[in-house]
């Protein structure tokens, strides 16, 4: 099978030009200008951006919480992520305590087995860590599970203490993972959702009053100080005020290897939403909580001069009909998270480019070739180039559409970001040489998408 795309404008993180390219099989092999070799399918781009695939290191399909389970599975939510423009992502596995990190691992391949329509990977969530899940972890790294995440949040559910964190630290100074940290001080979180709740304080904007951005800001400084001491590189996930972006700036500024991502809800929307009438605010309940409105330009201003690294959804839908319901009554029973895996691209193209908050080639960073390179994917992926996987979007930059639950793909009831316009859509999706998204149609197959075995840092 090959496939010439023709007449589009490359973009990569870097470089910016007219070109035809054409895909072998699974790989790109030819870029050049006026490519004329025969093949099996010519996709004109003329007016189109061509651009590398997507990648979402942050996504959580087929998740247990409270009960009750995240509403996309590995195939709703890989084609919702297609039809977005998104051919990889990184999913999390969770390991239970008591649980080994190799039976979390399994457990996950087979929620994404014979389902997922786009190439996907893990990251090993590690909830207690004892001599033997410390010997796992290199293990796994050896197998492609090259990251993992702790909490600083949820006690007695997720949160590990300090010195069980700097040990995994300093174990990936050996094995050449990455940790990521969901960095949130859930001691003092746990002491004020009580209080609130005994103050008869339960509606879904007290989620949000409850985790203040000073304590984001204190555990996202606690947990780059203990990867300083370990001397490893750290990643903050999902990273929301910006009294915690100063302490990633503050950390870079001085030399150190941190890293953060945010997320398009952070940059879109905000505090503001929780105040929405009756129980609408538990759309936006997720954690960390939507900021003011004014922390939006702080979080653009860190996209776009690198203090953040990267655009990842937390994509984990629940629908507000029987799932965000169990809340009612009291805001700490909401399950946490909100949908976003297909809107990510159009909106951070719309939101970020158009505006001129963002080049071009920094949209791509971001949601591309940078979480590549973080996590192991890159040059295989996050780049046009010959030898790079055929993960290739056909993006049409004036072609707009309404964000609605009425139209997406994502299997949730409702869009955080319902009638909102946007500029920049996706047209063609090819996922590793096979067209899986055409003119706007998913024409994948669930089950096609591979694990992704990844690379260390380097
Ligand atoms: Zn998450």
């Amino acid at each position: 099978m090959s496939i010439l795309i023709r007449n589009g404008t490359i973009v990569t993180a870097t470089d910016l030009y007219k070109g035809d390219v054409f895909v072998e099989n699974d790989r790109i092999t030819t870029i050049g200008t006026s490519l004329s070799m025969p093949a099996d399918r010519v996709i004109d781009a003329s007016g189109k951006y061509v651009l590398p695939g997507g990648i979402d290191v942050h996504t959580h399909l087929d998740m247990p919480f409270g009960g009750t389970k995240s509403a996309d599975d590995f195939e709703s939510g890989t084609i919702a992520a297609a039809h977005g423009g998104t051919t990889s992502i990184v999913d999390f596995a969770i390991q239970y305590k008591g649980e080994t990190l190799h039976h979390a691992w399994e457990t996950w391949m087979t929620k994404a087995e014979g389902k997922a329509a786009i190439d996907y990977g893990f990251h090993m969530i590690i909830t207690e860590l004892t001599d033997q899940v410390e010997q796992e972890m290199d293990a796994l790294v050896a197998q492609g599970v090259s990251s993992f995440k702790l909490f600083m949040a949820y006690p007695g559910v997720f949160m590990l203490d300090d010195a069980s964190i700097f040990r995994a630290l300093l174990r990936t100074g050996k094995n050449g993972g990455t940790i990521c940290m969901h960095a949130e001080n859930g001691g003092v979180i746990d002491v004020l959702v009580k209080k609130a709740l005994a103050e008869g304080k339960t509606a879904p904007k007290y989620h949000a009053l409850t985790r203040p951005a000073r304590a984001e800001a204190e555990a996202t400084h606690r947990a780059i100080a203990l990867a300083e001491m370990a001397d490893v590189p750290i990643y903050i996930v999902h990273l929301s005020a910006a009294e915690a972006l100063e302490m990633v700036t503050e950390a870079r500024d001085r030399g150190l290897p941190a890293y953060a991502e945010t997320c398009p809800q952070y940059l879109f929307l905000s505090y503001d939403n929780y105040e929405e009438p009756g129980f609408e605010g538990a759309k936006y309940v997720m954690s960390p909580p939507l900021r003011p409105k004014a922390t939006q330009d702080r979080l653009w201003r860190g996209l776009a001069f690198n203090d953040l690294q990267a655009i990842s959804t937390d994509h984990c839908p629940f629908c507000m009909k029987e799932q965000k319901t169990l809340g009612e009554g009291d805001f700490s029973k909401i399950p946490n998270g909100a949908p976003g895996i297909e809107t990510r691209m159009s909106l951070v193209y719309d939101g970020g480019v158009r505006t001129g908050r963002i080049s071009l080639n920094r949209f791509v960073e971001l949601t591309s070739t940078s979480p590549a390179k973080i996590f192991g994917l890159f040059p295989r992926k996050g780049t046009i180039a010959p030898g790079s996987d055929a993960d290739i979007v056909v993006f049409d930059p004036n072609k707009s559409m309404t964000l609605s639950a009425r139209t997406h793909h994502m299997k949730v009831d409702y869009n955080p970001y319902e009638g909102r316009d946007v500029t920049g859509v996706t047209d063609t999706v090819l996922s590793r040489g096979r067209v899986i998204i055409d003119g706007g149609k998913f024409v994948g197959k669930a089950g096609a998408g591979a694990f992704i075995k990844r690379l260390t840092r380097s």
